[in-house]
């Protein structure tokens, strides 16, 4: 039987209303409560969850208490960083979306939120957090020289086949990599959630849909019709965003072209019913984990399956001489000319 590695991914974080205004005022952190319970079932499963943690449970000292808790009875789990720009210090008022994207801001700014959060989380676990991912995805070479600079050793930024006015992961897909170009020693190794169509090859399929997205086309709702149609779907690995048949018909192919790990991911706000668009009821949310019991028992039918955290999957396949090399090819699409400086940016609002 062919090897697998799985990975499930957690973004920690506060909950917000996603159609809202960022939570930085006003934060809950009550969803955290749940993950006990939460890791209990994962651990029944068999697997090992990787929690990238953003600033705002690792500040609140009841969440900040379950998250030491946690930590300490499974040391089978990993705990990484999630950076959410509106609740780090240094914080950034976040004045339009283009705010909330890393990716968009100076870059002396974000690194110097990196070190609160990574300190931060070395503080809590005693281990310096080796994986990372940005708030609302997205990644620019500086912010991968920076990651690589204070010490990380896996990204999970790119969001693959997904692009926004920001940024691009167009052209990427979920094949795990090395960021070669950036001549860092360690390689920092991307391994981006698992992402695709229900057919392939996933290039032409990828050609299709950004064809379609186009407003001379986009009109027609063809995507729509061939999605209802189940004859073209853009299907992305969490029980959040997909069904159970939707996740196996994207782990089918991903299993055809012989990727060597699967990623899932979900937010850890979505425990909590009611605070994504995603779980609003106890229904949804029992729903969320059947799914992933579902995806997690298919994949051991057809594979000898490892479940591990990102950190050692990203080590185990480069040990396995599975990475791919590439280049940045990370595009923007616009060009902003934000017109401020770090200074005029930073407002220092340290809690
Ligand atoms: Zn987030």
């Amino acid at each position: 039987m062919r090897k697998l590695y799985f990975v499930l991914s957690v973004d920690t974080e506060e909950e917000w209303d996603w159609d809202g205004p960022f939570p930085d005022q006003v934060i809950s952190v009550e969803n955290v409560n749940h993950l006990p319970v939460f890791q209990k079932q994962l651990d029944d499963l068999g697997l090992k969850p990787s929690y990238f943690l953003d600033y705002a449970v690792l500040e609140k000292p009841r969440s900040r208490n379950i998250l030491a808790d946690l930590y300490q009875a499974n040391p089978g789990i990993e705990f990484g960083s999630h950076l959410h720009p509106w609740v780090t210090p240094p914080i950034v008022p976040v004045r339009s979306e283009a705010d909330s994207h890393i990716v968009n801001l100076p870059i002396d700014i974000v690194s110097e939120q990196l070190r609160r959060l990574t300190q931060t989380i070395q503080n809590l676990t005693g281990r310096q957090p080796t994986a990372f991912r940005s708030g609302r995805w997205g990644i620019n070479d500086d912010i991968l020289g920076a990651l690589a600079a204070q010490g990380y050793l896996v990204d999970s930024s790119i969001y693959p086949f997904y692009e926004n006015p920001w940024f691009s992961c167009a052209d990427f897909d979920s094949w795990p990599m090395a960021w070669s170009h950036l001549g860092t020693s360690p390689e920092l190794i991307e391994l981006p959630v698992t992402a695709g169509f229900n057919h392939r090859p996933f290039a032409r399929a990828q050609r299709m849909h950004k064809t379609l997205e186009r407003p001379a086309w986009a009109q027609f709702h063809i995507i729509g019709a061939l999605w209802a149609l189940a004859l073209h779907r853009k299907i992305y690995l969490s029980p959040e965003l997909s069904s159970t048949r939707d996740m196996i018909a994207l782990c089918k192919q991903m299993l055809q072209i012989e990727c060597p790990v699967i990623h899932m991911y979900l937010h850890s706000s979505s425990l909590l019913p009611g605070s994504t668009r995603y779980v609003r009821s106890d229904y949804d949310k029992n729903r969320l984990m059947r799914r992933i019991e579902s995806v997690v028992r298919f994949l051991r039918r057809e594979c000898d399956v490892e479940a591990v955290t990102i950190t050692d999957g990203a080590l185990k396949l480069r040990e396995d001489g599975a990475l791919k090399r590439k280049a940045m090819q990370l595009a923007n699409f616009q060009t902003f000319d934000l017109g401020r400086s770090s200074e005029s940016l930073l407002v220092y609002r340290d809690r």
